[in-house]
């Protein structure tokens, strides 16, 4: 089956599916559809919401259709579009088993010519100690390699459930061993009960586990993902596909979904949507609507509100804005900020699968942006690739200014001719240090700031200097040059304790002399250890 990328952010990606019934573009998000019983028909999700696929439950059409009946599940459910069917893995959770053996599941699904399948699993739940989360990865395994030899249709796309539970170790083994299986799609099972809680930290976690494991070339689905306020944020951490029934189950609640959060029909004054339906109605005359008719209202709103967030997130994957999208989705709910903030302990992998540079600048509002991948990357290519000038043996780090470059160039050299041993460095929210030779290079001079950093923006920013000078032991000393600006004396102060902990000579002055500093302040470090470099920095008197 292929696969192709057409665009990335961050981890996300814009993808086409091919499956015998046509393209599926990614992400998606299928609806799932109860074979029997719809409050909106396939049909209708086909001609009036544009939704181009579905998952079905393949256990309960058989069990309560029986063999003969079904032999194109197409036709049967009247839906032209893509047909995924689940396996039964829901009802393990729920009711303990099925009553279906792997094999049956396969035959079955052949026989009624679904699109994509799901191999019968058998799912860990996220309660389940690290014993039994083991013993379900070794049998959903060995239920794969049954599944591998009884498959005659390779036309159908087969999806090989990772399990393990809230467990990464245990996830991270379970898709190890499914990519030696070579399957179409992979998914991560057992998350609805994670996600119902909001442990996104965990959820993070999990998803990580699973995705390093696993070939990149092949679709990433997320079991029972179907909230829009999450999805942006599940869809950066690389998740292509997702299904799930949020839709009717919040209807049935008379919950109203919306990209910002959940809300109640009998709480509402306004609909902030105006799709075909909300537009034409006041929550006032909805609530007045017999039990049925507001339901299949609510679910088609859900369902609108669902496929419209999908458009959203792609739409900012063409635009290099995804991860602007997802911060301002994670300040919809402290749990959702909470597992965006997890991304730090991944950097590794977000490293290696974001693009390198955009077409566009990005935006930085706060220290939540300090996760984001163009920064991790320039921070990883100033410690690991970047070559300090051989004769350097100071850094004089100045602020980035609004300047015109003729005007920061002249300033430059002035600041240059102090010694030729004084490298000059630049710096600018959220960057610390960045080489002046670097400066006009992609994300530093294409990033939007506001005025005043936060307090945490400012420790990360005198991290990355003290990073940078332990890193590069030929520097002997530190001249920080800052405007009257709160935050850069801020900034001027941690860089003289780093400095001050390091054994390495230490001075700040205010820009406002510049462009004619005085020279001998710059270079007069008396406690510094090593007097033949501090001469270097004074230039004499003429
Ligand atoms: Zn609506």
């Amino acid at each position: 089956m292929s696969f192709e990328i057409s665009q990335r952010d961050v981890l996300g990606r814009i993808g086409t599916f091919e499956t015998k019934s046509g393209k599926l573009e990614t992400p998606a998000l299928l609806p799932v559809v109860n074979p029997l019983a719809q409050e909106i028909s396939p049909h209708v999700m086909f001609e009036r919401l544009g939704c181009k696929a579905l998952i079905t439950n393949a256990y309960l059409i058989r069990r309560r259709a029986g063999n003969a009946e079904v032999t194109n599940i197409h036709d049967f459910l009247d839906f032209p579009g893509v047909i995924a069917t689940d396996s039964g893995a829901y009802q393990i959770l729920r009711y303990g088993e099925v009553e279906i053996s792997p094999l049956e599941v396969i035959q079955y699904k052949e026989s009624v010519g679904t699109d994509i399948g799901v191999i019968l699993d058998l799912p860990t739940g996220s309660r389940a100690s690290k014993a039994h989360a083991t013993d379900t990865v070794k049998e959903t395994i060995k239920r794969a390699d049954e599944a591998q030899k009884a498959i005659t249709r390779r036309d159908i796309a087969w999806v090989g459930p990772i399990q393990g539970g809230t467990y990464p170790d245990i996830v991270a083994h379970s898709a190890r061993e499914m990519a030696k299986r070579g399957f179409d799609i992979y998914a991560l099972g057992s998350p609805t009960e994670v996600m119902e809680q909001y442990l996104f930290a965990d959820l993070a976690d999990m998803i990580f586990a699973a995705k390093m494991n696993l070939p990149s070339s092949a679709p990433f689905h997320l079991f029972g993902a179907g909230h829009p306020f999450m999805l942006a944020f599940a869809v950066a951490l690389g998740c292509d596909l997702f299904d799930s029934a949020a839709y009717i189950l919040y209807a049935r609640r008379g919950r109203y979904l919306t990209s910002g959060g959940t809300m109640h029909l009998t709480q509402m004054e306004y609909f902030p949507c105006r799709c075909s339906l909300c537009a034409r109605r006041t929550p006032n005359e909805v609530r007045s609507l017999p039990l049925l008719e507001r339901t299949q209202f609510l679910a088609e709103h859900n369902l609108s509100a669902c496929l419209q967030e999908i458009e959203t997130i792609k739409e900012s994957i063409v635009e290099g804005r995804l991860w602007e999208l997802v911060e301002a989705r994670c300040r919809s709910h402290p749990s959702l900020l909470e597992g965006l903030r997890r991304i730090s302990e991944h950097k590794s992998h977000v490293i290696c699968g974001a693009p390198s540079t955009k077409r566009k600048g990005i935006f930085f509002f706060d220290s939540t942006s300090l996760q984001r991948p163009e920064y991790v990357m320039y921070l990883e290519r100033l410690v690991r690739d970047y070559e300090r000038p051989k004769a350097a043996t100071a850094v004089l780090l100045m602020p980035a200014t609004r300047q015109s470059p003729k005007d920061k160039a002249s300033m430059r050299m002035e600041l240059t001719n102090v010694d030729r041993g004084a490298h000059v460095c630049l710096y600018s929210p959220p960057y610390g240090l960045v080489p002046s030779e670097l400066a006009d290079t992609f994300p530093f001079m294409h990033t939007e700031i506001p005025g005043e950093p936060d307090p945490e923006t400012i420790k990360a920013m005198a991290e990355t200097v003290r990073i940078y000078l332990a890193n590069n032991i030929a520097y002997r000393s530190l001249v920080v040059i800052h405007s009257n600006k709160h935050w850069q004396t801020r900034f001027a102060r941690f860089c003289g304790n780093i400095c001050r902990g390091m054994g390495l000579g230490f001075s700040c002055h205010s820009d406002h002399k510049l462009p004619n500093p005085p020279i001998e302040e710059l270079g007069n470090h008396r406690k510094h250890p090593n007097k033949a470099v501090s001469k270097k920095l004074i230039r004499k008197k003429s």
